[in-house]
């Protein structure tokens, strides 16, 4: 699928402000949910970077995702409702009247997505004065993931991250974005040592400072499903003590 997304505002016609920025944390969402649509579908980033003036760089967006003939147009945005708030409001998605079935069933399950991270459902609320919906020529979706004023969004917000939240959205728009499997990809490290034993940690450390490389337990390190390129492993060899663990270790380094 060809999607065009963005998110809302910029740093030079910004957002609302509550206990977090809405422009400084729905671009870090944003960029999460680009992150993992982009690994099987065609992704058009209409954010317009630094651009003053509100609708301007509304419309710079909305161009960019027509002229580049986009299937699904989304943007991502903090919401706010009062000064202050103490409690949970949640997340709503913004549809056109006329949107299809098709998107209808995306935003319930980006909904559904974030609702199991905890946030309230306020469910999908329809709008045809909204520029990102009347003047996009394809289907499109303003995603409020929660109230930047309210403490208890905030809190889970702070509680998730933006990576957990952008993946909400990437599998509610395409299933075929597992979220367990990806919550499981680790990063692969380039060099680690691992000590069997605790008698060994500190061979362990002798070595992985040598190599200026992290270092940990390999019951750790295994039960964790880490991954490195490259293992130095210390220790564990019948008969050994902390001595002999040290003798090796001198001698690896
Ligand atoms: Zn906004």
């Amino acid at each position: 699928m060809k999607i065009a997304g963005r998110s809302g505002h910029n740093p030079l016609a910004s957002g609302a402000d509550g206990l977090v920025n809405e422009t400084t944390e729905d671009r870090k969402i944003f960029l999460s949910s680009k992150k993992y649509l982009e690994k099987y579908n065609t992704f058009i980033d209409c954010y317009p970077n630094n651009m003053v003036g509100i609708s301007t760089e509304l419309m710079w967006g909305i161009n960019k995702a027509n002229n580049n003939g986009a299937e699904l147009f989304y943007s991502v945005h903090l919401n706010k409702a009062y000064t202050s708030y103490n409690g949970a409001i949640g997340a709503e998605i913004w549809l056109h009247p006329i949107a299809k079935q098709e998107t209808k069933s995306r935003a319930t399950a980006i909904l559904k997505n974030l609702q199991t991270l905890g946030f309230i459902n306020r469910g999908i609320k329809y709008s045809s004065e909204l520029a990102e919906l009347n003047s996009t020529t394809m289907e499109a979706m303003i995603i409020e993931c929660f109230f930047c004023e309210a403490t208890k969004d905030v809190e889970l917000y702070n509680k998730h991250g933006s990576d957990k939240i952008g993946l909400a959205i990437a599998n509610g728009i395409d299933n075929k974005i597992n979220i367990e499997n990806e919550n499981n990809e680790v990063d692969i490290m380039k060099k680690i040592v691992l000590y069997v034993g605790d008698m060994d940690a500190m061979a362990g450390l002798y070595v992985a400072q040598k190599n200026q490389c992290p270092m940990m337990k390999k019951s750790d390190f295994e039960s964790n499903k880490f991954k490195a390129e490259t293992i130095i492993t210390i220790g564990g060899k019948s008969g050994s003590n902390r001595y002999t663990s040290l003798k090796d270790a001198a001698a690896l380094v």
